[in-house]
């Protein structure tokens, strides 16, 4: 195989190793399913299996030439075509490197350099909103320009919905070539929302789906990357299926447990002077993006679930924070009234009104009024955040 380090769909993955055994390989592909579950490198797995020199039962041998080259995306035969930006191009005839800054480029290559390391890795182009015509162009041309090599020629069309956003201008240019390719031409679209793109060129490719991974299968993952067995628990639940997004949250799972602390520290606080800093630290994460704000959500939402158990005398075994077992159950003795369950709706709930552009500062506050209440009624317990340690 290309890659050491990714989680194999062995369903998927078997499915087109009998396609390919079996000459049956359909000329259009169509990978979907959500982010971090390893569409793009099932993708460069298979090019390079249909083009290894010395492919094994399971894949690519990874070593012979061919394996090489695609490791460094610089093999001929794969094309890769990505959203670009617009740049300096004019008109749909010119060359598509036009819409490339030198920075770009620079960067572009570091990115494929990582991708070829990292499975996971994106190659995304700053201000790269749509796949322009002009790269699908260039790749017609050279499709039936080129004399028939040995091997296969594939093309990687990576974020594929942007085909057809905001205009379908790319789409359209496809959709021939993607009914009637060259022969041994394959192409394989990668997409993680697959509803935006149109029927014709789904119809034209055959749909896999690559479901979510599992929890346990990422928590495994992140374990044999050293990280602690608890640790891997939480963010293999946060992240919900999203490799990619459990091996970014790993690096910063520090932050993400000092943000639950203040959380809890003002969930529990007599005083609403704790509030502030909750607001302030929320609005700093929604000033980096929507997703990071969502985790600091995610993750209270699981702390919550798990003194839903400890109240309901779950066993040790069912909580995701294995590392406070014991605070759950003095919480659970101090707050015997609390509704837990009503607390995860109150989150839910706030965080939507975020998204739909509610006032960050007063939804907060409301938020952790309604908490308190629910947790600790009218009269508030003192709690100390000394009691227990993340
Ligand atoms: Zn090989």
């Amino acid at each position: 195989m290309i890659y050491d380090s990714l989680l194999i769909h062995t369903k998927i993955w078997n499915n087109l190793l009998s396609s390919v055994n079996s000459g049956r390989l359909p000329h259009a592909l169509l990978f979907h399913g959500n982010d971090g579950t390893g569409k793009e490198a099932h993708a460069i797995e298979l090019a390079a299996l249909i083009n290894c020199e010395s492919p094994s039962d399971n894949g690519a041998c990874g070593d012979c030439p061919s394996c090489k080259k695609i490791k460094s995306f610089q093999h001929g035969n794969v094309k890769l075509i990505l959203p670009y930006p617009r740049g300096k191009i004019s008109s749909a005839d010119d060359p598509s490197i036009r819409g490339l800054t030198e920075k770009n480029i620079e960067q572009l290559r570091e990115m494929m350099v990582e991708k070829g390391k990292n499975p996971y890795a994106r190659i995304e182009i700053e201000n790269a909103r749509t796949i322009l015509i002009n790269s699908i162009r260039e790749v017609k041309k050279d499709l039936y320009m080129s004399s028939i090599d040995k091997g296969w020629t594939v093309v990687l069309i990576f974020d594929a919905e942007k085909l057809c956003i905001p205009q379908p201008t790319g789409a359209n240019a496809l959709l021939k070539v993607l009914e009637e390719p060259p022969e041994k031409t394959i192409f394989i679209l990668v997409t993680s929302e697959v509803s935006a793109m149109m029927d014709t060129i789904r119809s034209r490719c055959q749909q896999i789906y690559f479901p979510p991974l599992a929890s346990s299968f990422i928590e495994e993952k992140l374990i044999q990357l050293d990280l602690s067995e608890d640790k891997a628990k939480v963010i293999s639940n946060i992240a919900n299926g999203d490799i990619r997004l459990a091996l970014n949250l790993s690096e910063n799972i520090d932050e993400l447990f000092n943000d639950l602390k203040l959380m809890i520290k003002a969930c529990y606080s007599p005083s609403p002077s704790t509030w502030q800093a909750v607001t302030i630290r929320t609005s700093t994460l929604k000033r980096k993006s929507m997703s990071e704000l969502s985790y600091f959500f995610r993750t209270s939402i699981l702390y919550m679930r798990d003194l839903h158990l400890a109240t309901n005398e779950s066993s040790n075994d069912h909580f995701i924070f294995t590392n406070l077992t014991d605070h759950f159950r003095k919480v659970s003795v101090d707050y015997p009234h609390a509704n837990w369950n009503e607390c995860i709706n109150i989150l839910e709930n706030t965080f939507e009104n975020i998204q739909r552009n509610g006032y960050l500062p007063l939804m907060i506050t409301a938020m952790l009024i309604e908490l308190k209440q629910q947790i600790v009624g009218e009269k508030v317990k003192p709690f100390s955040i000394n009691d227990w340690i993340l």
